[in-house]
């Protein structure tokens, strides 16, 4: 760490998407930024690394089209380009079947018959009128139930919304979340990125620096010091304090929680304490060629998994090589067997995918990996539960990530890191006012 810098207007802890979203907008604006990641890599959760030339993401990564990702990234100007993915077959009783998404396949599809059809056809417009909040405290199982009469499109509706909400447990996710993804799906597209996702972070990165943000890797943030209810600055490994006039943390909650000492810090422990994570298990593998090109995504209709050939849709792997990405949703009260789950999404690729053991160049198996820090559960009234940027009770620290504010999985982190940026500057023009007003600055 440079050891000169002992101050700065805004310290941010975490080098993730919000961390490096919220250090661009602040240094644009002029502040005096120092961002420091514990990781000697940026990205967090979407960081990607190169192994042969496939570019591995910390399992599947989409970037979804209409949230906040798409226009903080628009409105800082960092660039990225990747493909739509499209065509998804869908398991049942072990056979593929084109996914009805659209008329000509709904028409020709052997999944459903004429009045599971006739009842898809007629959810359109109905979802089309769905206020999303309206359904907060309904779980996704309990939307399900009153939506869809036909059995088969129910089962298809919630195989849909387990890969949606990144859960298997329909009975807890609010139904808010499930029916803003729906309707944000029909009108915008999905983008799986060339590069991978370190594009994203190297060009947030980059903003952030020629911005004049000091980004500081591989320095683990130790504390956050307050006295009363107004923070002072960071303490680091070494002891040493950084003074700042305000810092964000830009970190997962349990660590946020463990960086403002909530064992004192009563407000931010309860919330955390009730936190229902979205773990997914990840088995991401690199091929040599792809065995069967004909399955390129997909749904299983009775288990929670699903997969996807990035590299059919992205320039993420060498010419003529593949990169596949199977996830399964997991159950956060009723925890599986790791092992398990990994045999689970091997058996998905043995299906749509035979002879790929054959051609492995690289695999990486994530048992456990937060896919969203916090889902909005119908038990607490959906995203209303989440926290906002500001902590309750502490002036000049701030919260940003996937578990603050609205939206799911990177749009959260991009827009709580925007609406931080926002708040910091008002306050700060805010408090310059008051001084120049009392004459203290001329
Ligand atoms: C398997 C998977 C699939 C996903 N799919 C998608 C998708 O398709 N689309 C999408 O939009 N999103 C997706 N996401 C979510 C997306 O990756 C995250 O929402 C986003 O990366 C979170 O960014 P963040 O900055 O909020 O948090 P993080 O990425 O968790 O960053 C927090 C950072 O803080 C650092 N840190 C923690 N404590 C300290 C400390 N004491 N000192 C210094 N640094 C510290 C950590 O090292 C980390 O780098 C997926 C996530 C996963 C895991």
């Amino acid at each position: 760490m440079d050891s000169q810098a002992t101050s700065a207007d805004v310290v941010i802890i975490g080098g993730g998407m919000a961390g490096l979203a919220a250090a661009t907008y602040l240094a644009r604006d002029g502040m005096a930024v120092t961002l420091f990641e514990k990781s000697s890599n940026l990205g967090g959760r979407a960081a990607s690394s190169n192994h042969d030339g496939y570019w591995f993401n910390r399992g599947i990564h989409a970037l979804y089209g209409g949230g906040a990702t798409e226009h903080v990234l628009k409105e800082l100007g960092i660039p990225y380009h990747g493909g739509i993915p499209k065509t998804v077959h869908v398991l049942a009783e072990g056979k593929l079947h084109l996914f009805p998404d659209n008329p000509r396949s709904l028409v020709g599809s052997h999944l459903l018959d004429m009045r599971d059809k006739w009842e898809l056809i007629r959810f359109f417009p109905a979802l089309s009128r769905m206020k999303p909040k309206e359904w907060a405290s309904v779980s996704v199982q309990e939307w399900l139930a009153q939506t869809f009469q036909r059995p088969k499109l129910r089962q298809l509706m919630a195989a849909l919304a387990r890969t949606n909400v990144y859960s298997a447990a329909l009975d807890l996710v609010s139904a808010e979340v499930n029916i803003k993804k729906l309707q944000m799906a029909v009108k915008s597209t999905n983008l799986y990125l060339d590069g991978g996702w370190q594009t994203l972070i190297d060009g947030l990165a980059q903003a952030a620096e020629e911005a004049g943000a000091r980004i500081v890797r591989g320095s683990r943030v130790e504390a956050v010091e307050h006295r009363e209810d107004h923070v002072q600055g960071v303490r680091m490994r070494d002891g040493s304090l950084i003074h700042a006039s305000a810092v964000i943390l830009a970190t997962g909650p349990q660590d946020a929680c463990k960086l403002v000492d909530a064992g004192n810090y009563a407000p931010l422990r309860q919330t955390v304490d009730r936190i229902v994570p979205g773990h997914v298990a990840c088995l991401d593998v690199a091929l040599r060629r792809l065995p069967d090109p004909r399955y390129t995504i997909v749904q299983d209709l009775e288990k929670p998994r699903f997969f996807s050939v990035q590299s059919r849709y992205s320039d993420v792997a060498p010419r003529g090589g593949a990169l596949v990405y199977a996830f399964k949703q997991l159950d956060p009260v009723h925890p599986s067997d790791p092992r398990q789950d990994e045999r689970d999404l091997e058996d998905l690729l043995d299906t749509a995918q035979p002879g790929w053991r054959d051609v492995v160049v690289k695999r990486f198996y994530l048992p456990r990996i937060d896919g969203v820090s916090m889902l909005p559960t119908a038990r607490d009234g959906g995203y209303a539960s989440r926290p906002g940027p500001q902590v309750p009770g502490l002036t000049n620290l701030y919260l940003a990530g996937d578990w603050i504010g609205e939206g799911f999985l990177s749009d959260p982190s991009m827009g709580s890191a925007r609406q931080v940026a926002r708040l910091l500057l008002q306050d700060t023009s805010c408090s310059r006012e008051k001084t120049v007003a009392a004459g203290l600055v001329r």
